[in-house]
């Protein structure tokens, strides 16, 4: 496979002289997450020449992807799963490590065995088509051309809040999940912790050592799911993940696909008051939210008592042996008609994050439902020949990710073949 295979003469010599020092390679990666180094790692064992035949570009000046910015305080053993990159056993590293060290070591070892020579950092600012099987990158390290664009920009660079009325008028402090650092910078402040998904959880009960004042409100009732979260659950979520984005559908939050684990510890959490869902937000105030919810006192919404019985009543005999000595409290009214005012200095938004691809829009692959369709093979983009989108979808996971990197190289080169 070369590049004088895949274009003609002609038209290099045309992109050369319209863009001057732009560098060609006959693959690029964008991005050196889970996904781009697996992607990367599939395209090296099929022989292809790191920095001659395919290339990785990486907005982050050090290797470790999104992991390289989670808060320190986010082990190793509390990460949900990190999976291995293709034939590179990360091993037993040291649980109690913060997991932004381990994975940022670990990929960057990968790196120099496969001796990838990531460009870096290298934001890609724009991707245009110049024709079916030639793309322009515009990148803060220079341009380059491609014929095959494997796309692994991940989320982390996308963070998402939701507008309230009167968020603008808030004067307190406001955190995202990406800018959490440290659970020190909360200590004794009313925090309002917003989201119905894993981070929001992790957050109250890690909040629980430095402040006896947390709300949890989302925009839905929590999730919780006391189901086994075994290959087989796995496969069905990516199912229905899939089923959305070769619909052209985008991709819904990551909660509502999986639920949250209905797990021993949650549980504790539940029972000693930190898990406990106070409502829906209306509004904000200066100094205060205001609730559409049964209020502080007691009363809770119908999704911590009574729901979580009936979730353990029907769960599966292995669920239920986990949860053998817990004692479930009594749950209380549904009253969400009520409103209630609470003062707040704090709001961390554990709302998500959505897809970074605003480099991709000149290539107007948005389908009319709102998101990027795939072909069924979950990365081949359908709007345009010769991109493959990684880590979208089914495969934002980081297992999902190395099995889909592997399908996005092999896809690529066939297209470029
Ligand atoms: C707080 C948190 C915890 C998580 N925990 C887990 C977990 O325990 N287990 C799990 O399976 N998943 C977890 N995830 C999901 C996780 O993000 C994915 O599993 C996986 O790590 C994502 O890999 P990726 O390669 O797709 O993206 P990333 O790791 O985000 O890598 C994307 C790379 O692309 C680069 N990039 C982005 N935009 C550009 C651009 N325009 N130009 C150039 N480079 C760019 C970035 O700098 C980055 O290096 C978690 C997510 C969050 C937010």
């Amino acid at each position: 496979m070369a590049s004088s295979t895949t274009l003609s003469p002609m038209t290099l010599a045309d992109a050369a002289q319209k863009f001057g020092t732009a560098k060609h390679f006959d693959i690029l990666i964008i991005g050196a997450g889970q996904a781009g180094l697996s992607a990367a790692g599939t395209l090296h064992r099929r022989g292809l020449i790191p920095g001659k035949d395919f290339a990785i570009v990486d907005g982050n000046d050090g290797p470790g992807g999104a992991w390289r910015h989670r808060w320190q305080s986010l082990t190793l053993g509390r990460a949900h799963g990190i999976h291995d990159l293709p034939n590179f056993p990360l091993e037993h590293p040291d649980t109690w490590r913060p997991a932004s060290d381990v994975v940022s070591e670990y990929y960057g070892a990968y790196e120099d065995h496969l001796g990838l020579k990531v460009i870096r950092p290298a934001k890609v600012k724009a991707a245009t088509r110049l024709q079916d099987n030639l793309y322009y990158l515009t990148t803060q390290a220079g341009d380059f051309t491609t014929n095959a664009l494997i796309n692994a920009t991940g989320t982390w660079e996308t963070p998402h809040i939701p507008y309230y009325p009167g968020l603008e008028n808030f004067s307190g402090t406001q955190w995202h999940t990406k800018t959490f650092r440290d659970v020190e910078d909360f200590t004794n402040q009313r925090v309002l912790v917003v989201g119905g998904g894993a981070s929001a959880t992790q957050f109250l009960m890690m909040l629980k050592q430095v402040t006896n004042h947390t709300v949890w409100v989302s925009r839905s009732l929590p999730r919780w799911n006391a189901g086994l979260f075994d290959p087989d659950w796995g496969r069905k979520v990516e199912q229905r993940v899939t089923t959305q984005v070769t619909a052209g559908y985008a991709p819904r939050s990551v909660v509502s696909n999986t639920g949250l684990a209905l797990d021993q510890h949650s549980l504790r959490y539940i029972n000693n008051g930190t898990l406990v869902f106070r409502g829906f937000i209306d509004s904000f105030w200066e100094h205060e939210v205001v609730i559409n919810g049964p209020g502080p006192d007691g009363a809770t919404i119908n999704s911590q008592g009574p729901a979580v019985n009936d979730l353990l009543r029907n769960a599966d005999p292995a669920v239920l042996d986990l949860h053998r000595n817990t004692e479930i409290l009594p749950g209380h009214g549904t009253d969400i008609d009520h409103q209630w005012v609470t003062p707040i200095d704090t709001i961390l938004w554990a709302t998500g994050f959505r897809h970074s691809l605003d480099h991709l829009e000149p290539l107007g692959l948005h389908s009319e439902r709102g998101g990027i369709q795939v072909e069924q093979d979950g990365v081949t983009a359908a709007a345009a020949t010769g991109i493959f989108l990684v880590g979208y979808g089914a495969s934002a996971s980081t297992i999902g990710a190395t099995r889909a990197g592997r399908r996005a190289a092999v896809a690529a080169i066939r297209y470029t073949e």
